[in-house]
């Protein structure tokens, strides 16, 4: 049974601080991007008075008209796949991109952000499951692609995020969720991760966010388990 919007972020909330002490970790090392797609703007201002002010969005379009419905004061992540013709956009109304997976997306963005005179904090995404249908580079691509985005001064590559093939039990998950926390290490040791702050590794979903918090997620993305079926 759902409680509501509010209880729902509470319920979620106490899991991922329980997840973190479980395995030593400080519990406001992670934090909750609710993801927000195709959810009404009742359900998300039920969130923000609920004091969740970190959202994700997968759809350029709906994501646009929600961050101009619902104003200043909330942070938005892109989790979606984005077209380089796209970029622009995104680079004007969100905070952060967690779905780097190519250069031509990468220089489009840049080139925006540098009319705009800000930079970004950008996530590298990663098919740990080496699904064809799934977007993201292979791991073994990933330190090469990370180099290649050191060109753009107006990209800051603070990271990592992952979504792992679909299973029933989320203990499934694990080892992918280990593999892409031992990627970041390696890619942060090598300099090309984290230059502002701690390296974030974006994983786990309604289903498995727990798992994902004890293999080293600083950012979980759930959707389902907070606001109901889409
Ligand atoms: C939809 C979506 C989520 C949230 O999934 P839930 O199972 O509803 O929690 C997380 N990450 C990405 C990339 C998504 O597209």
């Amino acid at each position: 049974m759902m409680g509501t919007v509010a209880e729902n972020i509470d319920n979620i909330r106490a899991r991922m601080i329980v997840a973190a002490q479980r395995v030593g970790r400080d519990p406001r090392s992670v934090r909750l991007v609710a993801v927000s797609k195709r959810q009404s703007l009742e359900a998300i201002r039920e969130a923000m008075e609920a004091g969740q002010l970190l959202f994700g969005e997968n759809y350029l379009q709906e994501a646009q008209d929600k961050i101009a419905a619902l104003g200043q004061g909330v942070a938005w992540h892109c989790i979606g796949h984005l077209q380089s013709n796209k970029a622009r956009i995104a680079a004007e109304i969100f905070g952060c991109i967690e779905t780097i997976d190519r250069i031509k997306l990468a220089r489009a963005l840049d080139a925006r952000l540098a009319e705009l005179g800000k930079t970004m904090p950008v996530l590298v995404q990663v098919n740990v499951g080496g699904e064809a249908q799934k977007a993201g580079v292979a791991p073994h691509q990933a330190a090469q692609l990370c180099r290649d985005l050191q060109q753009f001064p107006h990209l800051v590559v603070q990271g990592l995020m992952t979504m792992p093939p679909f299973v029933d039990d989320p203990e499934e998950s694990r080892g992918c969720f280990r593999q892409l926390r031992l990627l970041g290490e390696e890619l942060a040791a090598q300099g090309l991760l984290g230059k502002q702050g701690p390296v974030e590794l974006s994983m786990g979903m309604s289903g498995d966010f727990e798992v994902a918090i004890e293999e080293g997620a600083t950012l979980v993305r759930v959707g389902t388990a907070l606001f109901g079926e889409r």
